[in-house]
């Protein structure tokens, strides 16, 4: 069994289906960080990649099945591996990311050439993205219809997760050399950035299940009307868990329908929307499947005529969450110090990068590409370029998100920003979306000292509008 982003024993249907042989089972996990192939993982992820890996090759051990680890690329280690144990089968869950299923594609080919039988699976989505074709036969590019056929294809029913398989027979042969997990380098240590992740965040299926059993508990009832609130009471922090398939989206899909179909209607609309952000998740990787350079071409290429600016300054301050807009700067420290962000605040962000500070969306995609801990192929760049206004079914390019709205709808008693921000936590509510307005005994009191102990904005929001208006339409232009 081939593991990829399907790092659980539960509900993994090549794994059960290996298991269902009666034959051992050995697993594997390949380390592919070559440029050439699929894209490789930026750091939080490879941290991440390292808990996830640690709470397999546990729950695999009590199945007697070993966990292979090797480094290289994927076809050619596969292949190598397979050939050592000699294996007459493999099993894995497809992937959807075009260079990884051009792999796939070629090494099932070349491997039943050979004799050995591959079998593939789905897993990572509710639906895949091949599955659904509009009615002119081509892909979806506007996401409404894209979740309404993908409900009816379901029938609207939400299908029964498997449980994890029984044990494997135990291996009486010695295993092949694996690599040692430390080796691979996956967690950081000169500087060791990770405390702030390891605070946050645990590993592996079973804590998965936990998370969310406690989102069902306590997050679920609300979710419809509270998920943009940035307290984060009402979301359940499973993507990361999603992305390295430590729970698989019909797991989700399962156990909200199930506790929705107890509270009688009350829980309805949550679970509806609830479930439309998990298609927004596969919505993502049909747009990757069928454009493949998502992360780096205008999905409108109309937009390669956009005047992006490129500021070092302004790039660096965005980063470090020093722009001077506290809920822009809240959510740029969270980023840093948990590889995390809600995604009310990833949409400020990569609004006020694209729109106030005109800087291109590909370079902020690799900023979270690199600080994310659920940084993800599809649903990375598929929402840059939404909020960029650049993607298919974007956010309307007029649509400039204004910092200090944002914050006093999505953050109205300011505990966001007081616990990121914390130097301006003195500041009363209502200054502490734009500390700028306070007067000045009020910043005294507050302790703030404005361009000393607190940025002053980068950049004026009114002239940042005009501006970003004005790039939107060279990009008309381009398109007339
Ligand atoms: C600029 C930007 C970049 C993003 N980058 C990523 C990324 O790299 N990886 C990633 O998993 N999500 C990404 N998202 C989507 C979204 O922000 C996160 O999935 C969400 O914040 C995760 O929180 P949650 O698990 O509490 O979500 P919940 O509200 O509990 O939703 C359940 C699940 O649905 C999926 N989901 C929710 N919203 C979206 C969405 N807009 N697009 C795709 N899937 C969604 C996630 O897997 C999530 O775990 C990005 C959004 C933006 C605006």
């Amino acid at each position: 069994m081939w593991f990829r982003n399907d790092l659980r024993t539960s509900d993994n249907l090549g794994l059960s289906a290996a298991v269902a042989t009666g034959l051992p089972v050995r697993a594997l996990y390949v380390l592919d960080d070559a440029d050439s192939g699929p894209r490789p993982p930026g750091a939080a992820a490879r941290w991440k990649l390292h808990g996830a890996l640690t709470a397999l090759e546990a729950r695999l051990a009590d199945l007697n099945i070993p966990l292979i680890l090797r480094r290289g690329g994927g076809a050619e280690t596969v292949g190598r591996v397979i050939h050592e144990l000699d294996a007459r089968c493999v099993f894995w869950s497809r992937r959807y990311e075009p260079a990884a299923v051009a792999i796939d594609r070629s090494l099932k080919a070349a491997l039943a050439a050979s004799g050995v039988d591959v079998k593939s699976y789905p897993g990572s989505l509710l639906i895949e993205p091949f599955a659904l074709t509009t009615g002119s036969g081509g892909y979806y590019k506007v996401f409404t219809p894209f979740c309404k056929a993908a409900r009816e294809a379901a029938g609207g029913h939400a299908a029964q997760p498997l449980p994890p398989p029984p044990p494997a027979p135990a291996w009486t042969l010695p295993p092949p050399a694996s690599d040692d997990l430390n080796d691979w380098d996956l967690l950081p240590a000169r500087p060791d950035w990770a405390g702030g992740l390891r605070e946050a965040w645990d590993h592996g299926e079973v804590a998965a299940q936990s998370r969310l059993r406690a989102f069902l508990d306590d997050g679920f009832a609300g979710y419809a009307g509270g998920r943009n609130q940035l307290n984060g009471r009402f979301g359940s922090a499973l993507s990361p868990a999603l992305r390295f398939g430590e729970i698989s989206p019909r797991q989700l899909q399962f156990a909200a329908a199930a506790h929705a179909g107890q509270a009688g209607g009350a829980l309805d609309s949550d679970f509806e929307c609830f479930e439309r952000e998990l298609y927004w998740r596969d919505f993502c990787n049909h747009l990757l499947f069928h454009a493949p350079d998502l992360a780096g071409k205008n999905f409108q290429s109309r937009f390669d005529a956009f005047p992006w600016r490129a500021s070092k300054a302004d790039f660096a301050a965005w980063r470090r969450g020093r722009t001077g807009y506290p809920i822009v700067d809240a959510a740029m420290r969270q980023l840093w110090t948990t590889g995390w962000m809600h995604n009310r605040a990833r949409m400020i962000t990569a609004s006020f990068l694209t729109k106030h500070l005109a800087i291109d969306w590909r370079q902020g995609e690799a900023w979270f590409w690199d600080t994310l801990v659920d940084a993800d192929v599809a649903s990375n760049p598929a929402n840059w370029q939404w909020t960029a206004g650049s993607g298919a079914d974007a956010a309307p390019y007029f649509r400039i998100f204004n910092p200090m709205t944002q914050g006093e709808k999505f953050d109205a008693d300011g505990a966001y920003v007081r616990r990121w921000v914390p130097e301006l936590a003195g500041l009363p509510d209502r200054h502490i979306h734009a500390p700028w307005t306070a007067p000045a005994a009020v910043l005294e009191a507050a302790g703030v000292t404005l361009g000393v102990t607190y940025p002053e904005p980068i950049v004026d929001h009114k002239a940042a509008r005009a501006r970003a208006l004005a790039g939107f339409a060279a990009t008309r232009d381009a398109s007339d």
